[in-house]
């Protein structure tokens, strides 16, 4: 496929400083993970995920960070934490 090459004529002065292919570039991201919000504190940056079942070693020291808070094997419907309110959700 070839496209039709426009070529400005010279002399016209429209060529100077043409922004070609500038775009502002959208940091738009699907991939974000999605942290529903405390029902308490309105916010969701003290907020950590559930994690059942028997945790892994991972899991251990994730949970030693903060990252996930361990609900053991007795199944709750909560499936989130709010570090703030020590409230699960
Ligand atoms: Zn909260």
């Amino acid at each position: 496929m070839e496209r039709t090459h426009y070529e400005p004529s010279p002399g016209n002065g429209r060529n100077n400083g043409r922004t070609h292919g500038h775009r502002t570039a959208s940091a738009k991201r699907n991939g974000k993970r999605r942290v529903p919000v405390c029902p308490r504190c309105r916010e969701n940056d003290q907020v950590i995920p559930i994690l059942y079942g028997f945790p892994t070693h991972d899991a251990f020291l994730k949970a030693d960070r903060g990252e996930v808070y361990l609900g053991g094997c007795e199944i709750t419907p909560y499936s989130h934490y709010c570090k703030r309110d020590d409230r699960e959700f």
